[in-house]
């Protein structure tokens, strides 16, 4: 898949255009970060890269740094609503058999509930 704006077909690059509306917590020149339509927990953040990148197996060696400015802004975000100290979960589900359904690499940011392991 592109890694380019693929805003004709994903959802999260939509979002990302402001094609679609959707309640955005942070962003920078990297990345957007917004309230997960169907939250899993008090806080339920998304956060993307601007690129378009499908799963983490489309992942390039010079995109390693992204994923990890991803997982810094979800760190921040947890910080910033007060889940630093009781904890949260940060989760990239990969491909089918992970329950991923929006093929734009996203971590998932959760918390503020006591979350069990293994998850499902
Ligand atoms: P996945 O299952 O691919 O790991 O996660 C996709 C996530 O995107 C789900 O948690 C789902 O609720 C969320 N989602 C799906 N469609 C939309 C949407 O249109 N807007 C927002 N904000 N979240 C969405
Ligand atoms: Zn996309």
């Amino acid at each position: 898949m592109s890694e380019d704006s693929n805003t004709a077909s994903c959802l999260f690059c939509r979002i990302i255009a402001g094609e679609i509306p959707a309640k955005i917590v942070r962003q920078d020149d990297r990345a957007v970060a917004f309230e997960d339509v169907n939250p899993q927990a008090p806080t339920h953040v998304l956060v993307v890269p601007r690129q378009h990148i499908g799963t983490l197996n489309d992942l390039t060696v010079q995109q390693e740094a992204l994923v990890g400015h991803l997982i810094a802004m979800a760190r921040d975000i947890a910080r910033e609503r007060g889940h630093a100290e009781a904890g949260y979960r940060t989760v990239f589900n990969c491909n089918a058999a992970a329950g991923q359904t929006v093929f734009h690499v996203h971590l998932h940011l959760l918390g503020g509930r006591t979350l069990s392991w293994p998850p499902g």
